[in-house]
Order: C-alpha cells, then structure tokens, then sequence
C-alpha cells in the first residue's frame, strides 16, 4: 500500500456527513450570535464551544482544519486566507523584535522576500544556509534563533533537505522547525518526521483547480514531559501552555496572529479546498508518476530537466531514500537563455502560462523575468534561477500528450 491509499478512506468519509447535508455547509456568517448574556460569557471564555466570530474560527473553515490536522497528525490546524497567510502566522506568533530565523534551501519567492523585505523592517533577522550546509546550520544558531525554516522541496531548485537530519539538529538545539510542504502533502510528513509545524499553501495541489486561494499551518501537540516550547526560548507561549496544554500551539497562534493580523479563511475558499482534498491522494498519486516519466523522457531526448528521479540529480539518492511517494508536481527545463525559454512557451500548445504550481493543467513560467524579476543577480544564482529556466507543474494530462508537446515546442 503506497502512503496515499491510506488517505483515501479518511479524506472522503471525513468531509461527507451521514446525517445532514452531504456536501459540507457553507457558513457564510462574519458573525455568530449568542442566545444570552451567560452564553456571550462562556464563548469569550472559552468554556463555550461555539463561534465565535469568523475572524477567530468559522465552522466550515473548521472542517477543514480537522482534516488537514488529521492528514499530517497534528494536535490541530489554523486555515489562512493564503500560503503566504500561513506562514506569516506561524513566524508572527513565534517571533519578536530581535529575533532569528535559519532559512534552509530554496524559497517561494514570496518567503524570500517575507524574510529579507519585510521581518527586517520588524527587527527579525534571517540567515540562509543550502540544504546541504549542515555544520554551518548548527554555527548559527544562537540564544536569539526561534525559527528554523525549510521547504520540504526546493521551488524551483529541486534540491532536497534532508529533514531528518534538519529536525536532529533544531531539536538539539531547542530550536522551532517549520516545513513548508506546500510541494508535498501526505507524500512528506513532517511532523513524523520531528518538525513542530507544517505549513501549506492549499491554493496549490490540495485544492488542486486553481478555484481557491488558501493556506494552512498545522501544529504538533505540547508533549506532558520536556517540551523546547517550555524552555525560555519560547517565554511568550508559557501561559498558553498553562491555559490549553497540548493545544498551545494552536492558541499561540490565533491570539497572537489571527486575531491581530486576520489572514483568516474565509467559508467559501474552505469549502472549494475541502472539495479538492476528497480527490488528493488520487491526484497526488497520478501525478508523482508522471513527473518521473515526463522528466525521464524529456532528459533522454537531450532537454535540460532538473528534477531528483534522474540520476545525475545531486539528491537523487536522498530522492529513493527519503522520498518514496515522490517530490510533488515541479520539475524545471533549462533552455539556456531567455530567447530560447521564450519560444519553447510561445510553441507549447499544452501548458498554461502562469505563476501557480500543482493545478489539475500543466503550467509553466519563465522564472527570470516574472517571479524573481526584482532580485539581483546573487540571489537568482543563491536561489537558482538561471537566464533560461523554465519551471514546469505537471497536471493530470496523459504524460505522452506532455512529452509529445514539449518535445515539439523545444525544436
Ligand atoms: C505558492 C506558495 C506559497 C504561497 O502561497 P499563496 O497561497 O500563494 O500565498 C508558499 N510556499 C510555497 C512553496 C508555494 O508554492
């Protein structure tokens, strides 16, 4: 049984309901109202369990939470309004002015830029390291690291950590791990694998149709014994772990992000990612095969593909090793120079061009001259993104109807 086949069962039969409507419901409500004064109380309180208002919870964004908490085994989830929602939620109710974080890999652009534009501004300092770059990695860290963060899949440089080893070193140190896993839900689990916290953009392969912008981070519980988050590293979280226990982190994270930052979810975008998760092991399973093929195929033909299956990939051992059920829907094609990238993308007549990743389609982007226009030329070669690099989200198509096309559109 491959990782997914276990999904199948829960994702379907945990967002369908028996006794009510069978499609979840939409509460499309900002607000819930309180029967009593006493009731109004006991919500605030927290003894109630009820809505409270949709900026701090929402029953249909709920839904999602559980089963997305479910998928990675967490002690709980916090649905955002967005990926980049999402990790800004599990950075800002960690962090404070001083405060530092140890990016490893490759970075969405949009985290890259979140470290170095925008956490400077608020006294957040950020040190970036390889993957690969271990001893360095323990160097850093010092009595003011709060964060080390990584992406389970290098977008778009295919390289890929070693998270064991990663979690080893973070929890060594008494240091926070966070993976963005955005590339590979249920194929990587990172909190089995000894991180704190896992974050998704559910925009990409979870809600999987370009139908719903969205994010999520999922917490792991507070263990009863020794605990990193009970060392004064993480003072701030103390009194959550006094009110909530294993729950703190969840806690933590609506009171000091949601509440005061509101990347909240809204009702409709969780129902259109609950709809998409029901077919996410199914599509998930598709299209880690036709990556490999597609990439297995496209390098024999002379392209320059990037992607771990190949054997001349620097982590293509790592890849068997560590990644049985694949590393998600990206692989790259280098065309060289820009002029070249640009005709393979005037004369594909299958992938559609745009700056998402993991949809039903295939898409591609030119890197250089879209999502990474603004960065100077040492952070595109730090990041990888080479004049004529191409990165490719493969879809649902037959994988021969992508080689054939390609093949065309690179002659
Ligand atoms: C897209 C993406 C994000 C940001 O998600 P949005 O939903 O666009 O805000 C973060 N991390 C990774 C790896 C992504 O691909």
């Amino acid at each position: 049984m491959n990782q997914f086949e276990e999904y199948c069962t829960e994702f379907v039969q945990g967002i369908g309901s028996k006794d009510a409507a069978v499609s979840p419901s939409i509460v499309n409500s900002a607000s819930f109202a309180y029967a009593t004064p006493e009731i109004a109380e006991g919500i605030f309180d927290g003894s109630i369990k009820k809505p409270l208002y949709s900026r701090m919870g929402n029953p249909t964004t709920a839904k999602l939470e559980t089963i997305m908490a479910k998928m990675d085994g967490g002690v709980g989830a916090v649905a955002t309004s967005s990926g980049m929602g999402a990790t800004t939620l599990a950075i800002m109710s960690l962090t404070a002015s001083g405060d530092e974080i140890i990016s490893i890999g490759g970075l969405f652009g949009g985290t890259y830029a979140l470290f170095t534009e925008t956490l400077t501004r608020f006294g957040i300092t950020t040190h970036f390291f390889d993957v690969d770059e271990l001893q360095n990695i323990k160097n850093a860290i010092n009595k003011n690291t709060k964060i080390i963060f990584l992406e389970s899949v290098g977008n778009p440089n295919m390289r890929l950590p070693d998270i064991k080893k990663i979690a080893q070193i973070a929890n060594d140190a008494g240091v926070v791990l966070i993976v963005d896993n955005t590339i590979t839900p249920m194929s990587v689990l990172p909190l089995a694998l000894s991180a704190d916290i896992a974050v998704y953009s559910t925009t990409k392969i979870i809600c999987g149709n370009s139908a719903a912008l969205g994010g999520c981070a999922v917490f792991r519980a507070i263990n009863d014994g020794e605990d990193k988050f009970k060392t004064s590293r993480y003072q701030e979280v103390h009194k959550f772990i006094k009110g909530a226990a294993n729950m703190a982190l969840v806690v933590n994270a609506k009171k000091r992000a949601m509440r005061d930052f509101g990347m909240s979810a809204n009702a409709n975008s969780s129902y259109l990612t609950l709809l998409g998760l029901e077919t996410l092991p199914l599509r998930m399973q598709r299209v880690i095969s036709s990556v490999a093929t597609v990439a297995n195929e496209l390098s024999k033909n002379g392209l320059n593909i990037n992607h771990p299956s190949l054997k001349t990939h620097p982590h293509h051992e790592r890849y068997l090793r560590d990644f049985k059920n694949g590393c998600g829907t990206l692989l790259t094609i280098d065309m060289g120079t820009k002029e070249k990238a640009y005709q393979f993308l005037n004369k594909t007549k299958l992938a559609t061009i745009t700056a998402n990743i993991g949809d039903s389609r295939t898409l591609a982007l030119h890197m250089a001259s879209t999502i990474y226009r603004e960065f100077d030329e040492d952070t595109r070669k730090f990041l990888g993104i080479t004049d004529g690099l191409i990165r490719v989200s493969i879809g649902l198509e037959n994988p021969q109807d992508i080689i054939e096309d390609f093949l065309a559109a690179a002659n």
